[in-house]
């Protein structure tokens, strides 16, 4: 089934009315690892900003159908209720609330969507526990507050713990190895691994080959000036890495 449909988008700088996206597809299955790579400046986290809602762009053009429904229909809030999230470059800290308290305001957010019911603190506690475990987390990162003097690597995995209290139908993940040291981005890889179902889908963004050595994406994508212009599988990653962008762009002629 499909999960993400997205075709002919198009989407400019809000204020400047510059143009970004210009005509990107993109069919994105359950169960598929989807990964992006392209040269900076060439329009990936704008893609990702867009399909969440951020109100620095405007649409201008195309579709994207998520889960039957037209995403661009959606406010920012209720598209993250339907199960789309974006795991960002740099995760914000927020002083004074821990971790534990917000991600249980996040996933009850997200079970009232559903129709579920809330989680009480000790429900809660027993839920979350399972994924620190899976996660191969430390349950004291709970107790700490939002991201406050995680460090690079921590940041990542509690964003991937984010995703995996909210259960995610589809997570994009932009850059989430930056920054990392090897050991950092060996376990916040794995975690990615772990977050996958046949049930959900992932959209990864990444520079490096390092990450989807482990993460073993479906299919591959280029993105150049605002577009996705070459689709393949791993070895196109492995191309990438060894010519560069010239070389890959002197093959699809
Ligand atoms: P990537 O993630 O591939 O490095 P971005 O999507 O961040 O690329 O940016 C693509 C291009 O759009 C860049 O030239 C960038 O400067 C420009 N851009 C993105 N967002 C904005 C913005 N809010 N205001 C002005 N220019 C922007
Ligand atoms: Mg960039
Ligand atoms: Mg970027």
């Amino acid at each position: 089934r499909v999960i993400l449909e997205v075709q002919g988008l198009r989407a400019v700088v809000a204020d400047t009315r510059q143009e970004i996206l210009n005509g990107v597809d993109l069919v994105i299955r359950e169960g598929e690892v989807h990964a992006i790579m392209g040269k900076n400046g060439s329009g990936k986290s704008t893609l990702s900003k867009v399909l969440v809602g951020h109100p620095d762009y405007e649409v201008t053009g195309g579709t994207a159908i998520f889960k039957g429904e037209n995403l661009f229909d959606k406010e920012p809030e209720e598209r993250s209720h339907c199960g789309l999230f974006l795991s960002f470059q740099s995760p914000v800290e927020i002083p004074g609330v821990s971790n534990m308290d917000f991600l249980r305001m996040a996933c009850n957010a997200r079970r009232n969507a559903r129709g579920l019911e809330e989680l009480g603190p000790l429900e809660f506690y027993g839920f979350v526990a399972e994924k620190l475990t899976a996660l191969n987390m430390d349950p004291r990162f709970l107790d700490r507050n939002v991201n406050e003097g995680f460090s690079g690597g921590e940041k990542k995995r509690n964003e991937i713990l984010q995703l995996s209290v909210l259960e995610a139908d589809m997570a994009i993940l932009d850059e989430i190895d930056s920054g990392l040291d090897i050991d950092a981005l060996r376990d916040v890889a794995n975690a990615v691994v772990g977050l996958k179902k046949d049930n959900n889908a992932i959209l990864m963004i990444t520079h490096y080959q390092r990450l989807l050595d482990y993460i073993m994406p479906t299919y591959v994508h280029i993105m150049e000036a605002g577009r996705i212009v070459k689709t393949g599988d791993m070895s196109l990653a492995a191309q990438l890495e060894a010519g560069g962008y010239n070389a890959v762009q002197a093959m699809k002629m």
